[in-house]
C-alpha cells in the first residue's frame, strides 16, 4: 500500500502512523499536497461527516501575565497592544457568550491569562459556569484558566464545565526554548488533572515557533498519549512586542500539512483551527475544513478573527454544515468514554452532564 492509503486504513481504524509516516506527511512535495488532503479528508468524514463545530472564546482576564511564554502577548513585560483587564462578571462573560450562541457556536471557551488559578478564581469561575448554562442549558462550557492546583478541576467539574483546555504547544525537547517560568510536565500534569475530575480534555499545540518536523510530530504523539477529546492546532501570530515576532515561517501549504498529519495521528478527536487560521491558511481556510472539524467564531484572545458571518459563508461554501447542539460531536466509542471518566470521577455531576 501506498504512504496515503496506509494513513487512511489507519485512520479508520485508530491505528496511529508510524513516526516515520507522520514525518512523511509534513516533508512531502506541493505536488501531492491535494492528494494528501483528500487522505486525510476520508478519516475526517468517517469520524465527523461534513460537520463543523463552532466555538466561541471569551477574555475573562486578558494580560497582566507573570509568566514568560515567548509567543503570548500577554507575557511577562509584552509590548504588544492588547487589551488589558481583569475578571469579566458573570453577568458580562454571559454577556459575551450569548453574541457567539447567537452566531452558531456549541461551546464557549472562558479564557483567562495567567500561571494559574487561585481558589478565588476557581470560585469566579464557577459562577460564570452556572450562569452562562443557566440561561443556555444545551451550551458546551470549556475553562482555560492555566495550571491547575489539586481539587479545582473537580470544582470547576461541579460548577458545570464540561471541558477543560491547557496545550502542550511543542514538544518536552524544545518546551524549554519558549517557556522557563513552568515547565512541559506541569501541562501534562493539568491536562491529566482535567480528565482525572471527570472534565472532557483539551489540549493541542502551536505551530511555526521555529519548531523542527521532529518536533510536531513529538508533541503531536505526546497528545495522543493524553487522549484529549479534542486538539488546538495554533498557528503562531508573531506580535509586534514579543520574542517571537519575527518569526514569520508558516505557509498555506504547510499549515495544511500539519492539519493533515493531527488528524492521522488523532484520527477520531475534535480537531479544532484555532488561532493564526486567517493569517497564515488565508484563501486555503476552506480546505482546512477537510481536515478540521471545528473551528472558532469570529475574534481571538488578543488578536482579530474574521467576522462571524464570513466563516460561516465558508462553511456552506465549501459544502460543509455548522454542527447544531442536538448532534453529539465526538463518535460515539469515544463519548462512552467522556461518560465512563465522568463517573469514575465521582463529582457532583451538573444536571446536563
Ligand atoms: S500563555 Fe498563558 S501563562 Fe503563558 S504568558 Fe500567555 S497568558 Fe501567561
Amino acid at each position: 500500500m501506498d504512504l496515503l492509503s496506509t494513513l487512511v486504513d489507519k485512520g479508520l481504524r485508530r491505528v496511529p502512523p508510524t513516526r516515520e509516516e507522520a514525518l512523511a506527511v509534513l516533508a512531502g512535495p506541493d505536488d501531492d499536497l491535494l492528494d494528501v488532503v483528500a487522505a486525510a479528508g476520508r478519516v475526517r468524514r468517517h469520524w465527523f461527516g461534513r460537520r463543523v463545530k463552532l466555538n466561541y472564546l471569551v477574555s475573562l482576564k486578558s494580560g497582566l501575565c507573570p509568566e514568560d511564554c515567548s509567543y503570548c502577548s500577554q507575557r511577562l513585560g509584552s509590548k504588544a497592544g492588547i487589551l488589558k483587564y481583569s475578571w469579566l462578571k458573570p453577568e458580562e462573560a454571559a454577556e459575551a457568550a450569548a453574541a457567539g450562541l447567537a452566531g452558531g457556536a456549541k461551546r464557549v471557551c472562558l479564557v483567562a491569562s495567567g500561571r494559574g488559578p487561585t481558589d478565588r478564581d476557581v470560585d469566579r469561575v464557577a459562577e460564570t459556569v452556572r450562569t452562562i448554562k443557566e440561561r443556555n442549558g444545551d451550551v458546551e462550557v470549556c475553562a482555560c484558566l492555566g495550571l491547575l492546583s489539586d481539587g479545582q478541576a473537580e470544582r470547576l467539574r461541579a460548577a458545570g464545565a464540561d471541558a477543560y483546555n491547557h496545550n502542550l504547544n511543542t514538544s518536552e525537547a524544545a518546551y524549554g526554548d519558549i517557556t522557563t517560568t513552568h515547565t512541559y510536565a506541569d501541562r501534562v500534569d493539568t491536562v491529566r488533572k482535567a480528565h482525572a475530575a471527570g472534565l472532557s480534555a483539551c489540549s493541542g499545540l502551536i505551530a511555526g515557533l521555529g519548531e523542527t518536523d521532529e518536533d510536531l510530530v513529538d508533541v503531536v504523539f505526546a497528545l495522543r498519549e493524553l487522549d484529549p477529546d479534542s486538539v488546538p492546532v495554533n498557528f503562531l501570530i508573531p506580535f509586534e512586542g514579543t520574542p517571537l515576532a519575527e518569526e514569520w515561517n508558516l505557509t498555506p501549504q504547510r499549515c495544511l500539512r500539519i492539519l493533515a498529519m493531527v488528524r492521522f495521528v488523532c484520527p477520531d478527536a475534535e480537531v479544532r483551527i484555532a488561532g493564526g487560521r486567517e493569517v497564515h491558511l488565508r484563501t486555503l481556510q476552506p480546505l482546512a475544513l477537510h481536515l478540521a472539524n471545528s473551528i472558532f467564531l469570529g475574534d481571538y484572545l488578543t488578536s482579530e478573527g474574521g467576522a462571524g458571518r464570513a466563516d460561516l459563508e465558508m462553511i456552506a461554501d465549501a459544502g460543509f454544515e455548522v454542527e447544531g447542539t442536538d448532534r453529539v460531536t465526538l463518535p460515539e466509542h469515544r463519548t462512552d468514554l467522556v461518560a465512563v471518566r465522568r463517573r469514575g470521577a465521582g463529582t457532583d455531576l451538573a444536571p446536563n452532564a
